[in-house]
């Protein structure tokens, strides 16, 4: 660990950057860097397109050695890398270090997954004839990433677009681009071809936004933030019919039934709804609490909630670091103030927002019908609902238009399938409050999406399939 974790990053800090990275803990610039207009953009994708020519070519085992040489890179300097995403996104630093080896994780398991890329022979239809199919990488890739995850939302993009044999150009999120920069740093002390993966923060999203729709170059576009951009984006990309992965909003669930394991509910919403500020995609937007057990569950949470520390994520022990701003914590202030106006009944937290900080709250008394329960909360707000059975659960969960994660706690096997399969979500959660990992497909139903990141499915995104009629037999 060196003292200055920007060192990795120096060769992109400029006194006038009109990009300025601020600590959301304290408000102090972290550093300033230049601005990509779309111009740049489009050169540097023109670049990345020349450089897949020869990327592709190499075998998989090659472009894994790189691959792997990137990802230990990653793992040698995650204490810098955790601290840079610390000072720019607010994170408490054992959860920076937790997504830089969550992070890492993405590029040692595809470099691996590329070495699988199988295609097949399919039993023909004439005996003069054979089939077979061949999967090949999709071209040049562009990728939009927010400032939540700031390091694993680009590895989980870039990586199987790597080991595939595509090119990436990469727009991290305005608030957090130093830790995007510092992983294009590694990668090319790494050895990866510098022109493959390029990383291009601008002030100007949109405008860069729509040239990863318009440049023909650009094949696919993989984006990970709100519905609302989804929209565009995919809006645009019918100009040219570009394929997309999209990874959208959320509104989970997480029900407990009267069955439950309590204590490890507890934690599980500790670990779903409180981590990262309550700022994921996938925590845990309302909590449904079966009515035999809702005291009892909503006591031990308010219990539990007492032990956070709240304070600057770089400090010892502070495990809820302040929200991207303090527009959101604002915003997130009034949304608890809306929900207490419609007949919410605080039980913890609720104060003003102070600065970025926001404290850990619990709501009882809410209803599918307020606006809590109907958009993402994003911030360290936990509404609870009370249902009566199963079947209301199930139905309750499902009045949304998203469909990414939901979580459930029991121990009764047999609802633990129903409820499993009833679940209008890309992924459910039984009995656990965390379920990213790379070894497992990420992705939403409805208006949280489309596509895969993680697992074999993730590889795919990035690869056409091609049919091949052999005749003449
Ligand atoms: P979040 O709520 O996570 O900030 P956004 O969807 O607003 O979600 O942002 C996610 C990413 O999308 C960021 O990198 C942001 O800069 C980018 N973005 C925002 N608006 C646009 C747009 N019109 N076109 C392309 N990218 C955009």
């Amino acid at each position: 660990m060196t003292s200055n974790p920007l060192a990795l990053i120096t060769s992109y800090l400029r006194d006038d950057g009109p990009i300025v990275v601020e600590n959301p803990a304290n408000g102090e610039v972290v550093g300033r860097i230049a601005s990509h207009d779309a111009d740049q953009v489009s050169a540097i994708i023109d670049k990345a397109d020349t450089a897949r020519i020869a990327w592709a070519k190499l075998t998989a085992k090659e472009r894994a050695k790189l691959m792997r040489a990137w990802h230990d890179l990653v793992m040698a300097n995650a204490d810098d890398l955790a601290r840079i995403m610390t000072l720019e996104s607010g994170k408490p630093l054992a959860e920076s270090k937790g997504e830089v080896t969550y992070g890492a994780g993405y590029i040692e398991w595809f470099a691996e997954e590329g070495k699988r890329a199988y295609g097949e022979t399919i039993p023909g239809f004439s005996p003069k004839s054979r089939i077979v199919t061949i999967l090949q990488p999709v071209g040049t890739c562009a990728a939009i990433t927010p400032w939540n995850f700031p390091l694993a939302m680009i590895t989980r993009k870039v990586a199987p677009a790597l080991a595939a044999g595509c090119s990436m150009v990469v727009k991290p999120a305005e608030a957090t681009p130093l830790t995007a920069l510092a992983l294009e740093a590694l990668a090319q002390q790494a050895g990866i071809p510098e022109d493959l993966f390029r990383i291009v923060p601008t002030k100007t999203s949109s405008a860069v936004g729509n040239l990863f729709c318009s440049h023909p170059k650009v094949r696919k576009l993989s984006f990970t933030g709100s519905t609302k951009v989804g929209q565009i984006l995919m809006a645009q990309a019918a100009q040219q019919i570009t394929r997309l992965s999209l990874e959208l909003g959320g509104n989970a669930p997480f029900i407990v039934f009267d069955d439950a394991d309590l204590d490890a509910a507890v934690e599980g919403v500790i670990a779903s709804k409180y981590r990262n500020a309550g700022q994921t995609c996938v925590c845990a937007n309302r909590l449904l609490v079966q009515d035999s057990i809702h005291d009892a569950f909503v006591e031990k949470l308010k219990a539990r909630i007492g032990t956070l520390k709240m304070g600057d994520g770089m400090a010892e022990g502070v495990n809820l670091g302040p929200l991207i701003d303090a527009k959101e914590a604002a915003r997130v202030a009034d949304v608890v103030k809306e929900t207490i106006g419609a007949g919410g009944k605080l039980v913890v937290g609720g104060e003003e927002a102070n600065g970025a900080f926001y404290a850990p709250t619990v709501i009882t008394g809410v209803t599918q019908d307020m606006e809590i329960a109907r958009e993402e909360i994003f911030g360290p707000v936990a509404p609870v609902i009370r249902f009566t059975d199963e079947a209301e659960a199930i139905r309750i969960a499902n009045d949304t238009i998203y469909g990414l994660a939901a979580y459930f706690y029991s121990r009764d096997i047999g609802r633990i399938w129903r409820v499993m399969e009833g679940l209008e979500y890309g992924m459910v959660a039984i009995n656990e409050g965390i379920l990213s990992s790379e070894v497992a497909p990420f992705g939403g139903v409805k208006q949280s999406g489309m596509g895969r990141e993680g697992s074999r499915h993730g590889l795919s995104e990035y690869m056409e399939l091609k049919y091949g009629l052999m005749g003449g037999i």
